[in-house]
């Protein structure tokens, strides 16, 4: 069956419009339809059913017009707040956070990456089960309630325990393994880049174009227009001069309101960003809210210590920017600014030699 999803976002009214188009692209990279959305003003939200009684009223009447099959709301609901709504719509309902997991679950690729995203996941489901051991059966398939890869989140409490423990230890080996490459890559004493940047900004575009120009090694990403095209960090060498060869790591996408179960779970795969030299911010310089985009990836950067880190700033998707002075505002605010964009321009040189110039 389609799932169709209908969003609610309980914010500030001038926040909301803006919050919930980011959970719509969220919903579409989960692979369900947006059937409709309504906010509520904060100040009416309600701290046991997340909306108003009013609102509730006028959510069941477009959930019957518009046949939605499940209801996604912005915030990360408490577990009775989930209940409720569950039981006064009679449809599953699902939050950011729960939103979010599925879609790092349906993406995770490497083996210590899926066991990251099914150790945050079975963390956020240990308090909304309920007490009889009930798994998650009752919202059936589809969104919410995939596991990365095949397995389905299905489970009571005693066994989410087990496989929790038994996950950490998983990831504490593979952490080791890790250790030892970190070594090796030190030992070969070549400078390591982090790219970083908010979803979507163009960051695997990026590597994809480097590794073209400088004949690495390493195998063909694709860009996808939805977000999390990057789930794993991943290590790749690149010539970019023939003197010169640095290592570019790249990291998962940063977002706004990233569920903490998951920076958690990925503050060991940021650990790349940590040991790196230089940090390159891929930026989309079109998007409305860029400076925002930014502050947020500043904010992960400060979490992680990295605030000091020599930075450059890529303003990418120039082609679609409309005013120019809200380019030269962008390159005013933010460190060591290179405007282009990675679909038109043919060479990354300019890149190459900033990078030339700010490595010790
Ligand atoms: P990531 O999430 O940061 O890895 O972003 P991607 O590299 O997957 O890029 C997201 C989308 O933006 C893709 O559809 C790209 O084709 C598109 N994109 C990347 N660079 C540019 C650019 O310079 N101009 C335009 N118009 N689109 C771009």
């Amino acid at each position: 069956e389609e799932e169709r999803a209908f969003l609610v976002s309980v914010e500030k009214e001038e926040l909301a419009e803006e919050l919930l188009a980011e959970l719509a692209e969220l919903a579409r990279t989960a692979g369900v339809k947006v059937a409709g959305q309504i906010f509520q003003s904060k100040r009416f939200g309600s701290t046991s059913s997340y909306l108003g009684k009013g609102k509730l009223e006028e959510l069941n009447q477009h959930l019957q017009n518009t046949h939605a099959n499940v209801l996604i709301c912005d915030d990360e609901l408490t577990p009775a707040q989930l209940r409720n709504l569950e039981e006064s719509t009679g449809i599953k309902v699902l939050d950011r956070t729960g939103l979010i997991l599925d879609i790092f679950a349906q993406r995770a690729k490497s083996k210590e990456g899926k066991l990251q995203v099914e150790l945050a996941q079975l963390q956020y489901l240990l308090p909304r089960l309920s007490g009889q051991g009930q798994a998650l059966s009752r919202l059936g398939g589809g969104v919410g309630t995939r596991g990365p890869g095949e397995s389905k989140l299905e489970m009571d409490k005693r066994r989410v325990r087990q496989r929790i423990h038994f996950l950490e230890q998983q990831l504490q080996e593979i952490r080791k393994h890790r250790m030892t490459q970190r070594l090796q890559r030190i030992r070969s004493g070549l400078p390591l880049i982090a790219l970083v940047g908010y979803t979507n900004a163009g960051k695997t575009t990026f590597l994809q174009k480097a590794m073209e120009q400088t004949r690495a090694k390493g195998e063909n990403l694709s860009g996808e227009n939805k977000l999390f095209a990057t789930l794993d960090p991943t290590v790749r060498s690149l010539n970019i001069r023939p003197d010169r060869q640095i290592l570019m790591s790249d990291t998962v996408g940063f977002i706004q309101k990233l569920p903490h179960q998951l920076l958690n779970a990925f503050l060991a795969t940021l650990e790349e960003v940590q040991n790196a030299d230089l940090l390159l911010h891929i930026l989309d310089a079109s998007h409305h809210q860029a400076l925002e985009h930014a502050d947020t990836v500043h904010a992960i950067l400060k979490e992680l210590n990295c605030a000091d880190k020599p930075t450059i700033t890529i303003l990418n998707k120039i082609d679609k920017v409309k005013q120019s002075t809200d380019l030269n505002r962008l390159a005013q605010q933010l460190a060591h600014p290179i405007p282009l964009s990675l679909l038109q321009e043919k060479s990354l040189s300019p890149v190459w030699n900033m990078i030339e110039e700010l490595l010790p």
